[in-house]
C-alpha cells in the first residue's frame, strides 16, 4: 500500500521574509508579554498571526480571550490554533490519518498472521489507533513514531520468535529421530532385526481382532542348534540368526510380519493366505533357502551347509486368538520335528483339528 500522504510543511504557513517577520514577531512578544501569556510555538502562531492581521476573526477571538480570562487557557490556544492556524492542513491530515490506520491494520493483518501477537505491541497498537481517531494534529508524529516503535519491536519479537522456533523445530526433529530410534529398539529384535516377541503378540491380536480370514501363522525353528553352538561357538550362531532374520525380511510377501518369537524360533504373519497350500508353499520355500544357508568359519574358511530348520503352520479361524492360533502352529511345529526335522509339517492347518 501507499506510504500515508504528509501534511503540508508548517513554514508553508510563514511565507513572509525574514525582514517582515522580525517586525510581526517584534509586535506579537509585546502582546502576549502584555497578557502574560507564555512563549511556546502555539502561543507565537497565534500572536504572530493576529500581528499580521489577515485573519480578523482570529483577532477578535483573541482579544475576546484575553477579555474574558485572566490566563490564556491552553485549551482555547489549542483550539485558536487547529481553527486558524493549521485549518488549511486539517483534511490533509485527516486523509492521512485514514492511510496510517490503513497501514497500521495491513501490519495488524500481517502480525496476526504470523506469529507473535506481542502483548506490547496490541497494546500501543490499539492506543495509537485510538489517538489517530482523534483530529488532533500535532499528535500525529509522536503517535507515528511511537507506532513505529512498537512495530519495531514487534519485529525484533518475531525474529527472536522465529529464532526459537528453529531451534525448536530442531530439538524437535532430534526428539523424533530419538523417538522413532526406541521405537524401533522397543519393537524390534536387535540381533536379527525381525519384530521381537512383544510387538509380534501385539501385532497378532491387533490382526486377528480386525480379521482371521488369510490370516495364517507360520513358525520355523532351527535344528539342533544347541549342538551348533557347542560346536561352533554363540558368536557362529549368533551369525546364524542374523542370516536367518535377513532371509525372512527378504523373503516376506506384502503384508506379513516377521518375528523373533524366541532363541532359535522365528514366526510369520502371513495375510491374503486362504488356504494350506499357499502357506505350505510359502514355509517350503523359505526352508530350501535357509537350507542353502552358507556360512564361513572365518577362523578356519571352513564353510557350514548343515543349517536347517522344522515348520509348522496354521489358518486363522473364527473365534481364534494369539494362544490358539499359536498352540496349533507350535504342535504341528513340534510334529515336523518328530518327523525327522527339516520339513515343513503338511498337516499343519488340520493339526487342532486332529488333536
Ligand atoms: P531342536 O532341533 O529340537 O530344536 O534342537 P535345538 O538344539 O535347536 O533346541 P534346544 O531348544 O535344545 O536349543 C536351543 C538352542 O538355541 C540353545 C541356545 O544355546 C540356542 N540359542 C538361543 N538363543 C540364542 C542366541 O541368541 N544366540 C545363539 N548363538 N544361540 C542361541
Ligand atoms: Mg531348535
Ligand atoms: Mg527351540
Amino acid at each position: 500500500m501507499n506510504a500515508p500522504k504528509k501534511a503540508p510543511g508548517i513554514l508553508e504557513l510563514y511565507p513572509e521574509a525574514t525582514r517582515d517577520a522580525a517586525a510581526l514577531l517584534k509586535k506579537a512578544v509585546p502582546l502576549m508579554m502584555r497578557h502574560d501569556i507564555p512563549p511556546n510555538p502555539v502561543h507565537y502562531a497565534l500572536w504572530y498571526t493576529y500581528s499580521k492581521g489577515l485573519e480578523p476573526e482570529l483577532n477578535r477571538r483573541l482579544d475576546k480571550t484575553v477579555a474574558d480570562f485572566d490566563s490564556f487557557p491552553p485549551e482555547t490556544a489549542a483550539k485558536l490554533f487547529r481553527d486558524y492556524i493549521i485549518h488549511g492542513e486539517l483534511e490533509e491530515a485527516r486523509a492521512g490519518q485514514q492511510q496510517v490506520i490503513e497501514l497500521v491494520d495491513d501490519i495488524e493483518g500481517n502480525v496476526s498472521r504470523s506469529i507473535t501477537g506481542s502483548s506490547h505491541y496490541q497494546a500501543s497498537l490499539e492506543l495509537g489507533l485510538a489517538a489517530l481517531q482523534e483530529p488532533i494534529i500535532d499528535d500525529l508524529p509522536s503517535v507515528l513514531s511511537e507506532l513505529q516503535e512498537s512495530t519495531q519491536l514487534m519485529q525484533d519479537q518475531q525474529t527472536q520468535f522465529l529464532y526459537r522456533l528453529n531451534a525448536a523445530q530442531r530439538e524437535i526433529k532430534t526428539l523424533r529421530g530419538q523417538l522413532e530410534r526406541a521405537h524401533v529398539a522397543a519393537t524390534l529384535d536387535n540381533l536379527t532385526q525381525v519384530f521381537n516377541r512383544n510387538a509380534f503378540s501385539r501385532l497378532l491380536e491387533q490382526t486377528l481382532s480386525a480379521e482371521h480370514d488369510g490370516v495364517a501363522l507360520v513358525m520355523l525353528d532351527i535344528d539342533h542348534f544347541k549342538q551348533f553352538n557347542d560346536q561352533y561357538g554363540h558368536p557362529l550362531g549368533d551369525r546364524v540368526l542374523q542370516h536367518v532374520g535377513q532371509l525372512l525380511r527378504e523373503a516376506l510377501p506384502a503384508r506379513a510380519i516377521a518375528a523373533r518369537y524366541g532363541g532359535e524360533e522365528f514366526c510369520i504373519i502371513l495375510r491374503d493366505c486362504f488356504d494350506s497350500t499357499a502357506a505350505h508353499a510359502f514355509a517350503e520355500q523359505l526352508r530350501l533357502k535357509i537350507q542353502s544357508l552358507r556360512i564361513k568359519v572365518r577362523r578356519t574358511d571352513e564353510v557350514l551347509d548343515s543349517i536347517t530348520a522344522s515348520f509348522g503352520f496354521a489358518l486363522a479361524r473364527q473365534g481364534d486368538t494369539l494362544e490358539t492360533l499359536l498352540t496349533r502352529a507350535d504342535d504341528a511345529l513340534y510334529q515336523a520335528k518328530r518327523d525327522g526335522r527339516n520339513q515343513v509339517n503338511p498337516n499343519s492347518g488340520d493339526t487342532a483339528l486332529r488333536a
